[in-house]
C-alpha cells in the first residue's frame, strides 16, 4: 500500500424513517435553505413531503431548484449558483440521485466563487470556500452520499467531468433510508448495480501495490450484490434488498475501499466522454466498456483478473492459464449483466462509429489515463470498437 491519508467528513444516518431526524443535522441557524431535485419522482413517492414537514417544522424559507436532469447539467449549475445569491441561502438540501448530489456539489461550491462553476470542474480554479450542503438519497449507485465527486456536462462543449475539493464536495450529512428506494424502477435499478460494481472494480483494479484486506473486502462487498441483485429485481419493494443494494453503493465508493492505492478509473473516464457526446445514461455506458477495457487489458497483472473470476464469478481455474480465467471473468461479468438486462453493446443505443474522433478526443482531454494500465489514444479506440 502508499501512505493515505483517509478523512471523510460525511455523517452517514441510515435506515427506515431516518428522514425525520433531518432537522438534528441541518446547521442551528440555518433560515434559508435550497432545496435541489429532479424531474419529480420525490412528489410521486412522498419524500419530497417528508423532507418539507421536517423543514416547515424548523420553520426555514424554503427556494426550489427542480429538475435536475440525469447527468446534470452546466446551465442547471449556474441557475442553482443564481438562486443561491438571490435568496441568500445558507444551506442547501439534494434530495434524489447521484445526479442531484453531483449537481448540488458545483452548485455550493459555485456560489462562493467569483467565476464561472465551470473553472472549478475543469480545475482552472480550486474552490476556497462552499455553503453546505446535505442530501436525502434516494436511489442506490454513486456513493456520491459519501464522497467528494461531482460530475457535470457541459452541453455546449460535449464536455463531461468528474471533479471534486476535499472537503468542500463532501456533504455535511446523507440520510439513506432503503424505503425512499422502492420507487426506483427496474432499469435504474440494474444501472445503480452496475454503476456501484465497477467502481469496486475500477478499485481492484488498481496500480501495482499489495492489498490483500481490501482485495477480500471488494470480493465479498460484490458478491454480496452479485447474490442480491437478482433477488431485488425479482421483488423490487423488498426492504432487506433494497438495504442491502443502497448500503453497498455506499461503501463501493466513499474511500473506504480505496485506501492505499488510486484505482484505475479509465473506464468512468471513457464512459463520460461517450456520454458528453450521447446522452446515455452513465451505468448504461459502464455495461458496455468495462468489460472490453477488462478483455483490452488482460495482460497487466493477469493475476488479479484471474483472482476476481475465481473469487467473485467462481470460474473453475485449475487446469487453465490465468489469461484464460481472467477472459472468462469477463465474459461472467458480461453474463451476469445480460442476465439483469443492461446494455451490451453500443448499438444498444444505437452510437455507431461515426464519432469516435470526438470521444477519444474529449477521453484524452486531460491526457493519457488510467493507474492500472495508462491508456493511449489507440487503446481508447480499441476499447471503443470492442463495444460496437
Ligand atoms: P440519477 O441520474 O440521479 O437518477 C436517475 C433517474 O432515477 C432519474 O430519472 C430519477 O428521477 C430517478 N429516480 C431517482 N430516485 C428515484 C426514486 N426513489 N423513485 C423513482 N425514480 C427515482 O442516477 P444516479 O445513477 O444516482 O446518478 C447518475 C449520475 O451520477 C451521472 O451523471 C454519473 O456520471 C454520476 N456519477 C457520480 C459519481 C460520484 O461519485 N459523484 C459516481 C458515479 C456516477 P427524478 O429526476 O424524477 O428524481
Ligand atoms: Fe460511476
Amino acid at each position: 500500500m502508499k501512505s493515505f491519508v483517509f478523512h471523510n467528513p460525511t455523517k452517514l444516518i441510515f435506515g427506515k424513517d431516518q428522514v425525520e431526524s433531518l432537522n438534528d443535522h441541518l446547521p442551528e441557524h440555518t433560515q434559508n435553505v435550497l432545496l435541489v431535485y429532479g424531474g419529480g419522482s420525490i412528489k410521486k413517492n412522498g419524500v419530497y413531503d417528508q423532507v418539507m414537514e421536517q423543514l416547515n417544522k424548523k420553520g426555514v424559507t424554503v427556494t426550489e431548484l427542480s429538475g435536475v436532469e440525469p447527468n446534470p447539467k452546466l446551465t442547471t449549475v449556474h441557475k442553482g449558483v443564481d438562486l443561491c445569491r438571490e435568496h441568500n441561502i445558507d444551506f442547501i438540501l439534494a434530495v434524489g440521485g447521484g445526479s442531484v448530489i453531483d449537481a448540488v456539489k458545483t452548485i455550493a461550491t459555485g456560489a462562493k466563487y467569483d467565476g464561472d462553476a465551470w473553472d472549478l470542474v475543469t480545475r482552472k480554479a480550486v474552490p476556497q470556500d462552499a455553503l453546505p450542503f446535505g442530501t436525502v438519497l434516494t436511489m442506490a449507485a454513486t456513493a456520491s452520499e459519501m464522497n467528494g465527486g461531482s460530475v457535470i456536462t457541459n452541453w455546449e462543449t460535449n464536455e463531461k467531468y468528474g471533479w471534486g475539493a476535499a472537503p468542500y464536495t463532501y456533504p455535511t450529512f446523507s440520510i439513506l433510508d432503503p424505503q425512499n428506494t422502492v420507487t426506483v424502477p427496474k432499469d435504474q435499478t440494474v444501472y445503480g448495480i452496475v454503476d456501484m460494481m465497477t467502481h469496486l472494480m475500477e478499485q481492484y483494479f488498481h496500480e501495482e501495490t499489495q492489498s490483500p484486506v481490501q482485495d477480500e473486502m471488494i470480493e465479498g462487498v460484490l458478491r454480496a450484490i452479485i447474490d442480491t441483485a437478482p433477488k431485488l429485481l425479482e421483488d423490487l419493494s423488498n426492504y432487506d434488498h433494497r438495504e442491502t443494494i443502497m448500503y453497498a453503493g455506499t461503501l463501493g465508493l466513499n474511500g473506504m475501499m480505496q485506501m492505499g492505492y488510486k484505482g484505475d478509473w479509465a473506464s468512468h473516464n471513457i464512459e463520460h466522454a461517450v456520454s458528453a457526446v450521447y446522452d446515455i445514461p452513465h451505468a448504461g455506458g459502464l455495461a458496455i466498456l468495462f468489460p472490453n477495457w477488462m478483455e483490452h487489458n488482460v495482460d497487466v497483472q493477469t493475476h488479479r483478473f484471474a483472482r476476481l473470476a475465481e473469487k467473485v464469478f467462481g470460474v473453475e481455474t485449475q487446469g487453465i492459464s490465468e489469461k484464460e480465467a481472467g477472459l472468462e471473468g469477463a465474459k461472467e461479468l458480461r453474463k451476469f449483466w445480460n442476465s439483469l438486462g443492461a446494455p451490451e453493446t453500443l448499438a444498444d443505443y444505437e452510437i455507431t462509429d461515426e464519432k469516435f474522433d470526438t470521444i477519444v478526443d474529449r477521453a484524452m482531454k486531460r491526457g493519457p489515463f488510467g493507474n492500472f494500465s495508462q491508456l493511449q489514444e489507440e487503446d481508447v479506440y480499441r476499447i471503443l470498437e470492442l463495444s460496437k
